[in-house]
């Protein structure tokens, strides 16, 4: 989708600190980083959130999940800890609406999120 800026930065048409990537997502630094480490792994398919994806998707959103120890790793937070949050709808506060899983890292995180 030419109009989202997600589906821009998984074409290399915007600039991103990108990662890791392979031939199914990108994962790459935020621009507003919320943590000392915050990165967004997305689907380099457009699908605007998860009530949109389906059990087909099953594999694609297994993939982002099987991928995150190692994304973390490379940002030196897999042993330290880390938290995947994928925003869906309104009440969460979704503002891209690609999908996208954020992985959080390298401080102490708060439980219940605000
Ligand atoms: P959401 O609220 O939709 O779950 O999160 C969207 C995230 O995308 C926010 O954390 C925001 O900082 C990040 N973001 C928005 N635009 C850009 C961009 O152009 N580049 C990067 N790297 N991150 C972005
Ligand atoms: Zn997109």
């Amino acid at each position: 989708m030419s109009d989202c800026i997600f589906c821009r930065i998984a074409a290399k048409e915007i600039p991103a600190k990108v990662v890791y990537e392979d031939d199914r997502i990108i994962a790459f630094d935020d621009i507003r980083p919320q943590a000392p480490v915050h990165t967004l792994i997305i689907p380099r398919t457009h699908l605007a959130s998860l009530n949109e994806a389906g059990p087909e998707r099953a594999d694609l959103l297994g993939h982002i999940l099987a991928k995150a120890p190692e994304i973390a790793e490379i940002k030196g937070v897999k042993a330290s800890g880390f938290r995947l949050v994928i925003n869906t709808g309104p009440d969460s506060g979704q503002d891209v609406f690609h999908i996208h899983a954020h992985l959080l890292g390298g401080r102490k995180m708060q439980w219940p999120p605000g």
